[in-house]
């Protein structure tokens, strides 16, 4: 599933919540319910316009992100159940690797091996 692009943060959050049902907040170790995080758009979305570029993510797993360019993301609140890694950009192409110690898919561009620990 593609990442999925909102022109303001209450759509975003509103399509996050059916995918997760708690966040943290990248930078401080705070957590958010579906109701905080929903107050919290509506009062961003009143105080804060997005440039003409900008859009704001959420990922296959409900992580919230933003976009100030259309290009590079900014994850904003990150699902406390999220596997893996998320993208850097919004055209990040999902490039099939393969790791030559384990043979385990490797999902995202890395140094080593998120399996077996083996370096890439
Ligand atoms: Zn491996």
């Amino acid at each position: 599933m593609p990442l999925m692009l909102y022109p303001n943060l209450v759509d975003a959050v509103t399509y996050a919540t059916t995918l997760c049902e708690r966040w943290e907040f990248y930078n401080d170790r705070s957590f958010y319910d579906p109701l905080y995080l929903m107050d919290l758009a509506k009062a961003n979305d009143q105080e804060f316009i997005l440039d003409e570029d900008g859009s704001y993510v959420v990922s296959e797993e409900g992580a919230i992100g933003q976009s100030d360019d259309g290009e590079e993301i900014q994850w904003l609140f990150i699902p406390v159940t999220l596997q893996g890694t998320l993208p850097n950009t919004i055209h990040e192409p999902e490039v099939k690797r393969f790791c030559t110690h384990c043979g385990a898919d490797v999902l995202s561009p890395g140094k080593f091996c998120g399996q077996c620990g083996g370096a890439l």
